[in-house]
């Protein structure tokens, strides 16, 4: 399939990034959402890490393969066809590299960088893509001595920690019950990675029958958590609220299977290898790997470059979308067939999430004594707290006290600290397309859990949900899922067919979160994407 290149749509509004280490261009635009905080106004940029500037246009002549977008899964995608000898170019609308894997400099306080939308990554380490790459031994990962942790009311709080026993020697009469269920899973944890992060079709390579016995443990875990039907066997408000807050990272209603899936999987893996880690620097390490890796292979990455029709494309191969589907239906809908278009365009989008970026001069002034451990924390009360916030922001409503995560990462990485100020990074769930900001509801419900926190902050921004598409096409309406998390959504995003990455258009795929496996900084849809262009359209059966 090709398509000429053609004259460069008008750019979309962008984050403040300035090109650093591969000798590209150097700071050159403003923010485009400003600092809603304290920061002093006309700051010098500092060069922030992760942006790139690989070439102004794309090649007009033939390229075996253009990938659209430069997230996590658009990278592992070029990284994967590259890998295989192929050319591969890069097209990103941003002018910075990483999408939902970006730390950039927000002007915020001198030296200070923020994770601007993933922070906390135990996806990464766990990802077999990840892996085959030997990323978790080149990234410098920060594993804190508790994955997550839930205060409750009253100065409590319960405690998920790396080490399994003593969780449950902290969860009292629900120990025995969470070491049950998450003991065997966390020990065959690459069982669980391979059914959860899986491309949702085929049986994982390497299964065994012991496999199938920690699926059935798996499913059963989330049957006793995502329904009322089977009572949860967490008894106690500490247990009932520390699963509550991780089921809470679909945004959905709860309870439901999806989010207990999202839940029983997590927890897993914090329990598990690396826990749930920060990445020395922040997340953009993980993207810069995969940048290095692409570069060294031959492959180009063209920032600044956002495609809306098929001009904007060179002409190629095989073209695989990092977007999400309704692009791709906007750019080859004339090549699909009619049903899949519809399917497409019709793409249902799901919760969302607000950011705020905080800078704060001291550490979190936890309550609780041991919150501070913990390298996320769900800030949502108790489970039935947690569960009226989800259900009002799934009936289109602002909860007074929504589930807000929230991370500290210069507590493990302590280069994250510029000058006595640190980030403190943050959002909170809210409904598809809210454009309240959301600094002042984060920072209270901190402060619930943290009283003293409000005088600690330094400067702060904040990003309505309906704004966050602005530095992250993909983010329609806030959503930071890639598309409504539903248990059957899971299985078929992004509508249900036999090949998910297939988009009907021959030579054309979708490799980002909106396919299988889902949300996440793993580059697994991008992986298994890649593979099957590889397959079909270049004839390699036989690719890593
Ligand atoms: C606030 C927030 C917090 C999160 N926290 C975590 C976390 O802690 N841990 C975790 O594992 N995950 C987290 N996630 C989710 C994670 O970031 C995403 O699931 C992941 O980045 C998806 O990767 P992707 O490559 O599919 O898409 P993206 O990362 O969204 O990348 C898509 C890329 O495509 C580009 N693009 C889009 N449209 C076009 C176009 N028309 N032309 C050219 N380029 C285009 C975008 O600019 C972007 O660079 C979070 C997400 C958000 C927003």
């Amino acid at each position: 399939m090709t398509s000429p290149s053609a004259d460069r749509p008008d750019r979309p509004d962008r984050d403040r990034g300035h090109p650093a280490r591969h000798g590209a261009r150097r700071g050159r635009r403003a923010a485009a959402l400003p600092p809603a905080g304290r920061a002093p106004a006309g700051r010098p940029p500092v060069p922030a890490p992760g942006a790139r500037v690989a070439g102004a246009r794309p090649a007009a002549r033939e390229v075996d393969a253009v990938v659209v977008g430069a997230g996590p899964n658009g990278l592992a995608a070029a990284v994967t066809l590259a890998r295989a000898g192929l050319e591969v170019v890069v097209l990103e609308a941003q002018d910075t590299v990483g999408g939902g894997s970006r730390t950039l400099d927000l002007g915020l306080a001198p030296g200070v960088v923020h994770d601007i939308c993933s922070a906390v990554h135990p996806m990464a380490w766990a990802s077999p893509f990840f892996r085959s790459l030997d990323l978790p031994g080149r990234l410098d990962l920060l594993t804190p001595t508790a994955s997550f942790a839930q205060p409750l009311d009253g100065g409590r709080a319960a405690i998920a920690y790396r080490d399994l026993d003593r969780t449950a020697d902290g969860l009292g009469a629900d120990g025995a019950a969470w070491r049950a269920t998450f003991g065997p899973l966390a020990e065959r944890w690459e069982d669980v990675v391979a059914l959860a992060l899986g491309d949702h079709r085929s049986v994982p390579a390497g299964a065994t029958p012991r496999s199938a016995v920690t699926a059935a443990r798996f499913a059963l875990a989330v049957l006793r958590n995502g329904q009322s039907v089977v009572p949860s066997t967490l008894r106690t408000e500490e247990g009932a609220a520390l699963l509550t807050g991780v089921a809470g990272h679909a945004i959905t209603p709860l309870p439901s299977l999806a989010a207990a899936g999202t839940a029983v999987l997590l927890t897993t893996l914090a329990h598990a290898g690396h826990g749930w880690p920060v990445v020395r620097g922040g997340s953009q390490a993980i993207v810069d790997a995969l940048l290095a890796d692409l570069v060294r292979l031959g492959g180009r990455v063209v920032t600044g470059h956002p495609v809306a029709r098929r001009a904007d494309l060179p002409p190629a191969r095989a073209y695989l979308f990092d977007t999400g589907p309704r692009l791709v239906a906007q750019v080859f809908g004339d090549a699909m067939p009619p049903h899949l278009v519809r399917a497409y365009a019709g793409f249902r989008y799901g919760n969302a999430a607000a950011k705020v970026d905080l800078v704060v001069d001291g550490p979190i002034p936890w309550a609780h004594p041991e919150v501070h451990r913990a390298g996320t924390v769900h800030l949502g009360g108790s489970r039935d707290q947690v569960v009226a916030a989800e259900r009002a922001v799934g009936r289109g409503r602002h909860a007074e006290q929504p589930l807000t995560l929230l991370s500290d990462p210069a507590a493990l990485d302590h280069g994250r600290v510029s000058r006595g100020v640190r980030p403190v990074w943050a959002y909170a769930h809210v409904p598809a397309g809210s454009d309240v900001d959301p600094t002042e509801t984060v920072i209270r419900q901190v402060e619930r859990f943290a009283p003293g926190f409000r005088d600690t902050v330094v400067a702060a921004r904040g990003i309505p949900a309906a704004r966050l598409a602005e530095h992250d096409a993909n983010l329609v309406g806030g959503d930071i899922s890639g598309g409504a998390i539903s248990l059957v959504g899971m299985f078929t995003r992004p509508t249900p067919r036999l090949d998910p990455f297939a988009t009907g258009a021959p030579g054309v795929y979708l490799c980002s979160a909106s396919a299988p496996p889902g949300p996440g900084v793993h580059g697994l849809s991008g992986w298994y994407a890649a593979r099957r262009a590889l397959r079909q359209v270049f004839g390699r059966p036989d690719t890593p």
